[in-house]
């Protein structure tokens, strides 16, 4: 018999596990907004450890407006080179690529892979504007805001950073107990591939089609500071730049509008944070944009993604930083090892069993994935202080090389 699946979030996660459990479940997504795949989202770096994963399950990349990493841009400050690191996995690893996208474009993508009857199983029902309130992990219940009730067999919330499921978990405890913030922010903004070639010194990420990748500049003036600006291309035509900074005075509003983004920044207030770190090439990227700040936070290692009939995946279970762009990564990976994991479960008793194999599969990757990032950002926990770093070699090794959880479980 299929069990009967609720997932809470139709986010990378939601959609992702939506399309790996199908094959075998019957699944229904509960999402608390109305999905737009046509809105200018961020750019994401898809690595060859999920584009693979997707890759296998049938995921169409002409669908994607993408463009493949092949190299990784270290600049000083001024634009000029640093290092070039040729960063394509279908070379490197003898796999998959990695690409950069559009968050939605990917999503619409997996909307496919959830809903179409293109794939195995039938199609996953999206029911969208209901937004859920509460969860007895129990009795697999979800109630909704417009106060419907829904029940399953297992209940996995996708439901993100600030997930009502994690609450319900954790024992309702204060949801936003478990988040934490790094005093920084990301300044958020886009450019046209045809404006940025009127910028001189950027011929390196002007042709993404044939070449794309990240160009990364750390600020050097002193230890104390934090900054960090990366440019990169997230389809033919247009390119992600993101400023890592302090968050000064914006702590203040993130607080009082209770939100983690905020639209609308005056060009001159971000050049005035980064122009006494970086030069007028990087500076200049963010003159004539609408710029957004995002906050940047992650959820703190939890000894618990699971009780009952409930179980989180993707920012639900263990948001990370940006820094080590593999958030979404995660999320894709998770989604595949719990369809790999449920594929021969046909018995609602079967599945407390499963929801331990899987946590116990999956935590010490996302707990590397987190210490790195960590790392990167300069804001390591006092146990990740006594750890050997963890060094980028390294980090490639072991995590762009994955190739899903039946290869994992074998060693
Ligand atoms: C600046 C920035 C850059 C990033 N770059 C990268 C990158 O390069 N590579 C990478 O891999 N990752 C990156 N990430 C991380 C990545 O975006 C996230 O890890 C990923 O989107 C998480 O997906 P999710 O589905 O778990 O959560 P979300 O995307 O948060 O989705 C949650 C979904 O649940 C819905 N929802 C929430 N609450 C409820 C409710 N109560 N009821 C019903 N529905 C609900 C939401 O509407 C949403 O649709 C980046 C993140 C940021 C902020």
């Amino acid at each position: 018999m299929p069990l009967k699946i609720i997932i809470c979030g139709s986010g990378i996660a939601g959609l992702s596990a939506a399309g790996f459990l199908r094959a075998k479940h019957q699944v229904t997504i509960l999402e608390r907004g109305t999905l737009d795949f046509t809105i200018n989202d961020y750019g994401i770096s898809i690595v060859s450890n999920s584009f693979n994963l997707l890759q296998k399950a049938g995921i169409n990349a002409g669908n994607l407006d993408m463009v493949v990493m092949t190299h990784v841009w270290t600049r000083t400050p001024e634009n000029e080179e640093l290092k070039t690191t040729h960063f394509d996995t279908r070379a490197r690893f003898g796999g998959a690529p990695s690409i950069l996208v559009k968050r939605a474009k990917l999503q619409e993508e997996l909307m496919r892979f959830a809903t179409s009857h293109e794939f195995d199983g039938a199609p996953a029902e999206i029911v969208q504007n209901t937004k859920v309130t509460k969860v007895n992990t129990a009795a697999g219940k979800v109630w909704t805001k417009d106060g419907r009730l829904f029940e399953g067999d297992l209940i996995i919330g996708a439901d993100g950073i600030h997930s009502v499921v994690r609450g319900a978990i954790l024992g309702n405890q204060e949801i936003s107990a478990s988040v934490k913030t790094y005093d920084m922010l990301a300044f958020m903004t886009q450019i046209s591939v045809e404006d940025l070639r009127l910028n001189p010194g950027f011929d390196y990420l002007s042709n993404p089609t044939a070449e794309a990748g990240l160009a990364s500049a750390h600020a050097s003036s002193g230890p104390q500071v934090n900054k960090h600006i990366l440019v990169y291309a997230t389809s033919p035509y247009s390119l992600q730049i993101v400023g890592y900074a302090p968050e000064r005075e914006f702590s203040e509003r993130f607080e009082s509008a209770k939100t983690a983004i905020i639209k609308d920044i005056p060009s001159e207030i971000v050049a005035e944070e980064l122009a006494p770190d970086f030069g007028e090439a990087f500076v200049n990227l963010f003159r004539h944009n609408q710029i957004d700040a995002w906050r940047i936070r992650d959820v703190v290692a939890l000894d618990n993604w699971y009780t009952g009939k409930a179980l989180l995946i993707g920012d639900a279970a263990h948001a990370v930083t940006p820094l080590a762009g593999q958030g979404s990564n995660m999320a894709i990976e998770d989604a595949e090892a719990l369809g790999y994991l449920l594929r021969i479960v046909d018995s609602p008793d079967a599945v407390p069993d499963t929801l331990r194999e899987f946590m116990s599969l999956r935590k010490d990757r996302v707990d590397f994935v987190r210490r790195r990032s960590h790392e990167i950002g300069g804001f390591q926990t006092e146990r990740e202080k006594n750890e050997e770093p963890i060094t980028s070699e390294e980090f490639a090794r072991k995590i762009y090389t994955y190739q899903g959880a039946e290869k994992a479980l074998s060693g």
